[in-house]
């Protein structure tokens, strides 16, 4: 597979952007990364929490790909630290999960065990021992295929893997209008037209409004996320209670995240930092100092699946969103079937589940 000079536009520097040009640099494309935002990143995929959650999905197209993404992570962290030197962050900590009602713990162990996933039971002894720092006593379930990266480090890793095999980027610009022209894309900005062979449409929550243009319907919708940072780190795993994180990262604890339907949204709330503290006051037996919050707006499609593939009448325009709350964990695996997707003229695998336009 080798794209030798194929122009590609990825528009949208968010994770899934990221990934998509260090991707297609390796192969050889000649790859400019456009955004309306500055390099430091996309608020949403900085805000994620970087948790790489072992799947239980049995065995279909989305469970495969989810299972494929997270296998890739590995070898992923290996090259970026060859390639540059960088640490991203990618640790196999091993997740906890606490329920307040025993009952569901021998509902959770079954139906993890019968997808094939490893799950342990932890009793009161075996968790204290695990986390000492957890208050009070109850059972859990130990995943050890519940493993973390960091988001901002793993985002600046690829974009400079990617600059470093000559991808160029257009911080700042906001894309107007997106047009075909013969064997060509156009693609008008607040500043400049690019032309391109292929486009690829990153661009989180705003996706659908730019497949728009080329007269595709892509159905997607923001909804908010919030997390916070609290100075201090005395877990060992990726804690999860009541469906909220606790996970320890350098000296702090982030505490996430919230799910909320209120359009295109970025602010943080006091509602949301003063249930995070309660959070891990209950946890912890103890308050911890809030350092910062932080909010994004997770990319939902319809019909849950992420959207990945070329448009219908527009087939030099690739779609590569949609991915919701696993952005970070499906966003290289995403990278690499758009990468060969279009150097072969095919995805490898079959991916008529995750068809944008549905
Ligand atoms: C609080 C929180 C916790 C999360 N935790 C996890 C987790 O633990 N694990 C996990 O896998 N995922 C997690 N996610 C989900 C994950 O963060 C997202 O799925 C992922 O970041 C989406 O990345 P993206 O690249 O598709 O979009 P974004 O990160 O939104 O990037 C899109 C980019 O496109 C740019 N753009 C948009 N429109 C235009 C335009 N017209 N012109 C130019 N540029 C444009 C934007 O500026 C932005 O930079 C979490 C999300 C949140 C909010």
């Amino acid at each position: 597979m080798a794209l030798g000079g194929t122009r590609v536009l990825v528009v949208g520097a968010g994770i899934i952007g990221r990934s998509t040009a260090y991707f297609l640099a390796r192969q050889g494309a000649k790859v400019v990364l456009l955004d309306e935002g500055i390099a430091a990143g996309s608020p949403t995929s900085r805000a994620s929490l970087g948790v790489l959650t072992h799947c239980n999905g049995g065995d279909n197209p989305y469970a495969q790909l989810f299972r494929d993404g997270h296998a890739l992570y590995a070898r992923l962290a290996c090259d970026l630290a060859e390639d540059l030197g960088a640490d991203v962050g990618w640790r196999p900590l091993g997740g906890i999960e606490l329920f307040a009602d025993a009952s569901q713990i021998e509902e959770v162990w079954h139906f993890n065990r019968e997808r094939g996933c490893r799950v342990e039971r932890l009793d009161e002894r075996a968790l204290r021992g695990a986390e000492p720092a957890l208050d009070g006593g109850c059972e859990g379930l130990y995943f050890a295929d519940d493993h973390r990266v960091d988001p901002l480090k793993l985002g600046a890793a690829l974009w400079a893997a990617a600059a470093q095999r000559g991808a160029s980027a257009a911080w700042g610009e906001r894309v107007w209008r997106i047009a075909q022209a013969g064997e060509a894309i156009e693609v008008a900005t607040s500043r400049r037209t690019h032309r391109a062979d292929f486009a690829v449409l990153a661009a989180g929550a705003w996706s659908g409004s730019l497949a728009a243009q080329v007269g595709a319907r892509v159905a997607l919708r923001p909804v908010r996320g919030q997390q916070a940072r609290f100075a201090g780190a005395p877990l060992r795993h990726l804690v999860r209670i009541n469906g909220r994180h606790l996970i320890p990262d350098g000296g702090e604890t982030i505490v996430g995240s919230t799910l909320e339907e209120v359009g295109f949204r970025l602010e943080t709330t006091r509602a949301a930092a003063a249930e995070f503290a309660a959070q891990v006051r209950s946890a912890l037996g103890r308050c911890l100092p809030l350092s910062r919050q932080q909010a994004g707006l997770r990319p939902k499609p319809r019909g849950g699946r992420p959207l990945i593939g070329p448009l219908t009448d527009a087939p030099r325009v690739f779609v590569a969103s949609g991915h919701y709350k696993n952005g970070v964990l499906l966003g290289p695996i995403t990278g690499q079937i758009v990468t060969r997707w279009i150097a072969e003229g095919t995805p490898g695998r079959d991916m008529r589940h995750f068809a944008p336009e549905r």
